[in-house]
């Protein structure tokens, strides 16, 4: 007889996700395509039961017959009102499940009634019980109630034999939690959790709301917050722009006739950079990295202990959330599973494993490399043209789409040069040159004059890189095919080439023929070449500063020619660079 299906949900302050694994692997339920539904219940004016989108877009005109953020709630003796009627956290919570149990049903084409729910790994027994109950009343028995960090650990470490200690941060809506959870032979154990339960995305929206709105009231004399409407449409414009900031480093604020002043429309539109709503927000991202320390105080580990971090929440998709973890850990954090999603997800493995199936790693397409070009900075305290600026990360799921600014460093430059490269190495000229391109014909500014460039990455491999001028909207781009396949066979390459070194004197040589060894010097010739690039780069901090210019640029010289499969220049330019190494060591 078939398997019952156990479905995995995540109920969230914010929005809620169910999950099911199938064929061994787990993935979230799409309604309309949409795989959060807002944790948001009303009554329309007309009495009818709305459950998310449509009651979270009532919530700011209708607060009265709206509930949101119940899951704070949890484990209260009290009554939520509603319009005119009055329910416990409990009842609210289950309309939300309700509309899961439904999707789900609707999903598999039959019954489902059987879940796994997660909570919060602060959750007390009451809150517990008041989650096991909610789900008794939307029609599911609840087989099991998991911590949300375990969850968001399994959909990484659901095969792992050995030992591994994760730090789960997780950043969503309203509630911040960091745990370090150990996993040792399938028994998951949380170590140490600490939290705040009322910080999260919201906030940084809040943040940025006042903000606009007192830029609003300066210009204008009119204060958007004390307008219902009004302050309803700033409240999503400022979300929406909240989520392009995580990938662009400019969005503007703009809303039509967004409130009267003496009878006269007035309209909103205001640009926000990414450094200044990084300003805003860094306090607060400061106080979760205190968290941080504390849950590792709590746990009695270093940071250089942990084996993996893992971002759950959707506010961690802040690039300032990242890139502060990996400077006070050390540890880049794994991005692979959609933090929206992933404690849903870990529900349904752990659903799985419960149903007696066989659980197959969570896969998702993700960039094995990173992406992003060179430009002027420090190094070794010392001003240095090439260092590297990644713009899309390694683990990044696909497709994936960024955008950073750069500055022009002299008034009226005229032209810029975009230099592409694929590694993780600070110093670009130590990753891989993959393309480049001139944009040319700049507006005479002064220096500092915004440059955006950005990179899409496509499922196929594909590379845009576009350099944009800020105030001209001059724009350029390239495409380079391949960018991941590419490299993929260079490392095989690679690879191949040291095992048939190793293998070389043993292995039992056939007859080659002409082109077989046309193209093994060939392959002689590139490794020869890549080995010099390679010594010279070591030795660079050595030489003096005018030698390193001229260096380096053959060396792009080089790079490019490999790329382009010119091995003839690059011949005659390692052989250039040979002639100033000669110089050199004979000065
Ligand atoms: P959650 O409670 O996990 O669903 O997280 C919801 C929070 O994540 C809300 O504050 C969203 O505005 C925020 N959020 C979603 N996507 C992004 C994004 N790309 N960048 C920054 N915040 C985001």
């Amino acid at each position: 007889m078939e398997q019952e299906p156990i479905i995995g949900i995540d109920l969230g302050t914010t929005n809620s996700e169910v999950a099911i694994l199938e064929g061994g692997r787990a993935h979230v339920i799409l309604e309309d395509g949409q795989a959060l539904l807002p944790s948001v219940v009303g009554l329309s004016d007309d009495g009818q039961l709305l459950v998310g989108e449509a009651a979270r877009n009532q919530w700011l005109l209708a607060p009265q017959r709206t509930l949101r953020s119940v899951k704070r709630r949890m484990g209260e003796d009290v009554k939520l009102t509603m319009g005119d009627q009055e329910f416990s956290p409990q009842e609210a919570s289950a309309m939300i499940l309700r509309e899961l149990k439904l999707r789900a049903q609707k999903h598999l084409g039959r019954e489902v009634s059987k879940a796994v729910i997660t909570v919060p790994a602060y959750f007390n027994d009451a809150q517990r019980q008041a989650t096991r109950e909610a789900g008794e009343l939307a029609g599911l028995e609840v087989v099991r109630i998991i911590n949300e960090p375990t969850a968001a650990s399994l959909t990484y470490e659901a095969n792992q034999s050995e030992s591994q200690k994760i730090l789960v941060y997780d950043l969503g809506g309203g509630t911040f939690d960091v745990s370090i959870v150990q996993i040792e032979k399938n028994v998951v154990e949380v170590l140490a959790s600490h939290g705040d339960t009322h910080l999260g995305g919201d906030d940084f929206d809040k943040l940025l709301i006042d903000h606009v709105a007192d830029g609003f009231k300066n210009e204008h004399g009119v204060d958007l917050r004390e307008d219902l409407r009004a302050n309803a449409c700033l409240w999503r414009a400022v979300e929406r722009a909240k989520i392009r900031l995580s990938a662009e480093p400019y969005a503007r604020i703009e809303e039509e006739f967004i409130i009267q002043k003496k009878g006269k429309p007035l309209h909103l539109s205001i640009e926000v950079s990414r450094d200044e709503y990084e300003g805003m927000i860094r306090p607060l991202i400061e106080r979760t990295m205190k968290a941080v320390q504390t849950s590792l105080e709590n746990a009695g580990l270093q940071a250089e202990q942990i084996d993996r971090i893992v971002l759950a929440g959707g506010a961690t998709r802040t690039p300032l959330v990242g890139s502060e973890l990996q400077e006070r850990t050390g540890r880049e954090p794994h991005l692979e599973v959609d933090p929206d999603l992933c404690v849903a997800m870990g529900a349904a493995i752990q659903a799985g494993v419960i149903a007696g199936a066989d659980v197959g790693a969570v896969l998702v397409d993700i960039t094995p490399y990173t992406f992003g070009v060179s430009c002027l900075g420090m190094q070794n305290g010392m001003p240095y043209p090439h260092c590297f600026s990644p713009i899309i990360h390694k683990n990044t799921p696909l497709p994936a789409s960024r955008t950073q600014a750069y500055y022009t460093t002299y008034d009226n430059q005229e032209r810029v040069d975009i230099h592409i490269y694929q590694g993780d190495d600070p110093d670009a000229l130590k990753n891989t040159l993959i393309g480049r391109f001139t944009i040319e014909g700049l507006s005479d500014a002064p220096e500092n004059n915004p440059i955006t460039c950005g990179i899409d990455l496509d499922l196929d491999g594909i590379l845009k890189v576009t350099a944009r001028e800020k105030v001209s909207g001059l724009e350029k781009h390239i495409v380079i095919d391949n960018a991941i396949s590419r490299f993929e066979e260079e490392g095989m390459s690679v690879a191949a080439e040291r095992l048939k070194h190793l293998f070389g004197d043993t292995e039992e040589k056939g007859e080659t023929t002409s082109q077989d060894e046309a193209v093994s010097e060939e392959e002689n010739e590139t490794t020869q070449i890549r080995t010099l690039l390679e010594r010279v780069r070591g030795q660079l901090p050595g030489f003096a500063q005018e030698n390193q210019d001229d260096v380096i640029a053959l060396i792009e010289d080089i790079d490019d020619a490999l790329h382009k499969g010119d091995l003839g220049q690059a011949q005659t330019k390692a052989q250039e660079l040979e002639d100033i190494l000669f110089y050199l060591d004979e000065a």
